[in-house]
């Protein structure tokens, strides 16, 4: 059997490994990446048909490659593939796609790893797992299997005209689930929304966007607590970028609801947290605005004032009376899209790098066993980790202390024999 060597095995070519690739590729590095599907398949085909980057084009980028077109526009997803595909030319990565890594595990006496793939065996010194934050579904257990009620995720979620007939309930207000949401609504369907805990960053504020805003007040540097979950963050880039407002979305005959809780005969309980959800995230908005308005103020730079965007709109009857229990037959739900996340699957990595949980045991991606490191980790060093942009900087990282440990394992004493030195 040939078993073929390479320095560094980089599993996964999204972003993230793409990213990896062209760090590795300037720090002169040999590598490969391996890809079971293709380039950036996951923006390709695991997103919905009318997904936009949350990010305008001028930011949501590696430093080394512009999108074509109008810096102010929310790229469509395809658009998003096609980016990663003309980077993957552009620094000539060595990418072998249809390739699956199925297990990874350390060789015994000797450093490195024994990688097997759907297409043979190779020798890897340093392994990363570049694989997403994104993998697997999540759908809390709460409504059985019931006739004539369709389940899914958002990742299987593509538009309105999938669902059979009648009113959906989306589970979920982050970013995909707010904006699956409005597209449902838009489409003539009745829409219900459970909102849990959420930020909501304006989408634009005097004049600039807010990955701008997040920018100048170095939040998007943000480092993780510990022990902290982080609140997921509702933003759009669809039709041309808007403000998610829980409000005109309520206006517009959306029926909020506070955090889905469990089922009885058909019957759905919710949290009686919808009031404040969306007052924590109103003191988000407003917060951005006050630290906006500071930064404006303390650097005599020249914006337009917008007073109101200050004004918050009243309740909706939706707010005021909130829902504590909806029977789905009777309010004519057909589909519920759980828009609730996703976990990690890291079966194949056989090496002692992951926690009891099975999640990635690291530090800024250098995992706890030598040579594996992790890419693509929400809030992996920081609050832009899992970001188009932010993932380029921790590739740097990575790369960084892939040629450190390299510089020592060469390390010879000066005075040792000749052979030793050879
Ligand atoms: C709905 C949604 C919208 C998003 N919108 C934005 C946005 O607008 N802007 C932004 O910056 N970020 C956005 N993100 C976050 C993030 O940028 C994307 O999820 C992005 O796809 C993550 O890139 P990645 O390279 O880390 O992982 P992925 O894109 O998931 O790439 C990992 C790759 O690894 C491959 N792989 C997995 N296992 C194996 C294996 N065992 N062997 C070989 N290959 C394997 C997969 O096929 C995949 O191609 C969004 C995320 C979601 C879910």
């Amino acid at each position: 059997m040939t078993v073929e060597k390479v320095e560094t095995l980089v599993v996964g070519a999204g972003q993230a490994g793409l990213a990896m690739s062209a760090h590795l590729r300037k720090a002169g590095v040999s590598h490969l990446v391996l890809e079971r599907d293709r380039i950036a398949e996951r923006w390709r085909s695991v997103r919905w048909d009318s997904l936009a980057a949350n990010g305008p084009a001028w930011h949501d980028r590696f430093p080394d490659l512009e999108f074509e077109g109008d810096p102010d526009a929310f790229v469509a997803k395809d658009e998003v593939a096609d980016y990663f595909e003309t980077f993957a030319k552009q620094i000539d990565a060595p990418v072998r796609c249809g390739v699956e890594v199925s297990e990874v595990v350390r060789n015994t006496g000797r450093p490195g790893f024994h990688v097997t793939t759907s297409q043979g065996e190779i020798e890897a010194d340093y392994v990363v797992a570049a694989t997403g934050a994104f993998q697997l579904p999540v759908i809390p257990p709460v409504v059985p299997e019931t006739e004539g009620l369709t389940q899914i995720h958002s990742s299987a979620y593509r538009n309105p005209a999938q669902l059979p007939e009648g009113a959906v309930l989306v589970v979920g207000a982050g970013s995909s689930g707010v904006q699956i949401a409005d597209e449902l609504l838009a489409s003539g369907r009745k829409v219900y929304l459970s909102v849990g805990p959420h930020d909501r960053p304006p989408r634009r504020y005097r004049g600039r966007d807010f990955v701008w805003w997040l920018g100048v007040l170095n939040k998007w540097d943000a480092e993780a607590t510990p022990g902290v979950e982080h609140t997921t963050i509702a933003v759009s880039g669809a039709n041309g970028g808007e403000t998610v407002d829980f409000r005109k979305l309520a206006a517009r005959g959306m029926v909020l609801l506070g955090r889905t809780e469990s089922c009885q005969d058909g019957v759905l309980s919710f949290a009686s947290d919808l009031v404040g959800n969306i007052a924590k995230g109103d003191e988000n908005y407003l917060s951005l605005l006050r630290e906006a308005d500071q930064y404006v103020e303390r650097n005599g730079i020249d914006l337009p004032e917008e007073p109101e965007a200050h004004e918050i709109g009243p309740d909706p009857e939706c707010m005021r009376e909130p829902i504590a229990s909806l029977d789905l037959a009777q309010a004519g739900i057909t589909t519920i899209i759980w828009a609730t996340g996703f976990g990690v699957d890291y079966s194949w990595l056989k090496v002692d790098a992951l926690d009891a949980a099975g999640r990635p045991a690291h530090q800024r991606g250098v995992s706890t066993e030598p040579g594996v490191y992790f890419l693509g980790l929400p809030w992996q060093t920081r609050r832009g980790s899992s970001f188009i942009w932010g993932v380029w900087h921790d590739a740097k990282y990575v790369a960084d202390h892939i040629c450190k440990q390299r510089a020592y394992l060469e390390y010879r004493a000066a005075d040792a024999p000749v052979s030793e030195n050879a």
